[in-house]
């Protein structure tokens, strides 16, 4: 079996202690890495501090240059960071409609060719007779990155990346359940970067709590569910570091009774199924006029019926299995507790026996707001479809949430969605789409789903500070 070290200082750390990685398609161990403790949290801040100065004081174009290598270095180890992500996730390699480990590590590679293609500039704000006012943009030190489990590469890419161009230097700690292809795409970056400028640790939340606790780090970009990101802000506000969270989510979707229900099936599928409904911004409840409602869900069931679940090394399969045993056991009990409500099972509803935590695609109905199934972050492969008869109501059932990450609206008249998008409390609206993220535009979360936005020029503004330099020339 394959084992995974730290890096710590350019160096590959090993531990007392190590972790067994369990693939969720077998539940056997299909990997080992180091299990960190306090005291590597230390070095590792250590490392990130001391490399701070030299790093920072780089020209930009340099660190651009090695923002590009690291791109490229991406995509000459696709093949083995994508059997790494689909190993530790159960993500297929493929997967529904494209949506995969394939997809995570060329993700990986776009948003990080893109952030290397960033301006990063210092703006002059007046120079006139009385003064020159210039606004610096300053890098802010050792960055903690903190990750989850349900996208990880992908996610550490949209950490360290903007950090490390920003001219900061970082500490991640990936989820102790997937930190494999965090920890292989670490050791290849050391080879790029100087050593300290990019450190992994691995550990549970006491290694985490440590980190974002630890008085060398400036600032905590932290991707998880609301309740952790809660407890960091709490940790954080001791010595204010900044902080950009990324949080959980409940994204509505509204389809108005205009739309047209044969351009619009597949996309709800795949914004609702894509890595069975562990996305933050996946569709996870459905609001269907009543005019439409029957004609959707036999599209929907039909198609949450055909989809193929398997081991994601399969190239046919669509849909793997839940990442681990407490998302497995919340989706079967969340399920289960809605039909004992009264919710009507139209597709899937159960558990698929045998090794993995798989569970069929499921598509309800009967089901409403108030019900655990609509109102929590169910995170699963789970569809609630629920009626009504007139878009406000709509609007009023999709921003009754405490979370307000993405929404979509789907109908034929984009300029009424572009008006009811101005009422839906959420960091994102799509028209006709869902999820569909891009490197050039922020996003992030209102409400309980987060501070501040990654991606983009806004994104990378999240790693500096602005300091005004006043030049009085009267
Ligand atoms: P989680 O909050 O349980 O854990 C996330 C990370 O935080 C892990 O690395 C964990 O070890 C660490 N951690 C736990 N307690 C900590 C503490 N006290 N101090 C520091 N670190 C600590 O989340 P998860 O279950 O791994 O991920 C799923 C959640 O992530 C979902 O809620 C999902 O919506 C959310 N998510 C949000 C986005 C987004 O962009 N908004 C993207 C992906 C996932």
């Amino acid at each position: 079996m394959r084992n995974f070290s730290m890096t710590i200082n350019g160096e590959q750390v090993s531990a007392a202690e190590s972790l067994s990685v369990i693939n969720p398609a077998t539940e056997e161990a299909f990997a080992r890495c180091a299990l960190g403790s306090r005291e590597h949290v230390e070095l590792a801040v250590q490392a990130a501090s001391r490399a701070f100065k030299p790093w920072s004081a780089l020209e930009d174009s340099v660190r651009v240059d090695k923002i590009n290598a690291l791109a490229s270095l991406l995509e000459a180890n696709m093949a083995e960071l994508t059997q790494l992500v689909t190993q530790e996730t159960g993500k297929p390699v493929n997967g529904l409609n494209g949506i995969g480990s394939i997809m995570e590590v060329g993700a990986s590679v776009a948003w990080t060719q893109y952030t290397g293609s960033l301006s990063l500039s210092n703006e002059i704000i007046e120079d006139s007779e009385i003064a020159k006012v210039e606004v610096v943009r300053q890098p802010l030190g050792v960055v903690a990155s903190i990750t989850p489990w349900n996208w990880p590469l992908m996610i550490a890419i949209w950490h360290v990346i903007p950090a490390l161009r920003a001219g900061n230097t970082v500490v991640m700690k990936p989820s102790p359940l997937t930190p494999i292809a965090t920890l292989r795409f670490v050791e290849l970056a050391n080879s790029i970067l100087p050593p300290g400028v990019l450190n992994v640790i691995t550990g549970d939340a006491d290694v985490g709590e440590t980190l974002v606790t630890h008085p060398g780090v400036s600032k905590i970009v932290f991707t998880g569910s609301t309740q952790t990101g809660k407890h960091i802000m709490q940790s954080a506000s001791a010595s204010l570091k900044r902080l950009t969270l990324e949080l959980g989510g409940n994204d509505a979707g509204i389809v108005f009774p205009d739309a047209k229900v044969e351009n619009i099936a597949e996309k709800l599928f795949t914004a609702a199924f894509h890595n069975n409904g562990q996305t933050c911004a996946c569709l996870k409840r459905l609001y269907v006029h009543e005019s439409l409602f029957d004609d959707v869900c036999i599209a929907l069931t039909k198609m949450a019926q055909a989809v193929k679940v398997g081991d994601g090394m399969l190239d046919e399969a669509q849909l793997g299995p839940l990442q681990n045993e407490v998302q497995f056991n919340k989706v079967c009990q969340l399920v289960q507790e809605s039909v004992e409500n009264g919710a009507t099972v139209l597709a899937g509803g159960k558990p698929i026996e045998g090794k993995g935590y798989f569970f069929e695609p499921t598509i309800l109905i009967d089901v409403h707001n108030g019900m655990p199934i609509v109102d929590e972050e169910q995170f699963g492969p789970v569809l609630p479809i629920i009626k009504y008869s007139d878009i406000e109501q709509a609007i009023q059932f999709a921003n009754a949430s405490p979370y307000g990450l993405g929404a979509s609206l789907w109908t034929s008249d984009v300029e009424q969605a572009q008006r009811v998008a101005q009422d839906i409390e959420s960091g994102s609206v799509w028209i006709n789409d869902h999820g569909a993220i891009q490197p050039n535009a922020p996003f992030g979360g209102v409400k309980q789903s987060g501070l501040g936005v990654e991606f983009g020029e806004y994104g990378l503004h999240e790693y500096v500070s602005l300091k005004t330099v006043k030049v009085c020339k009267a």
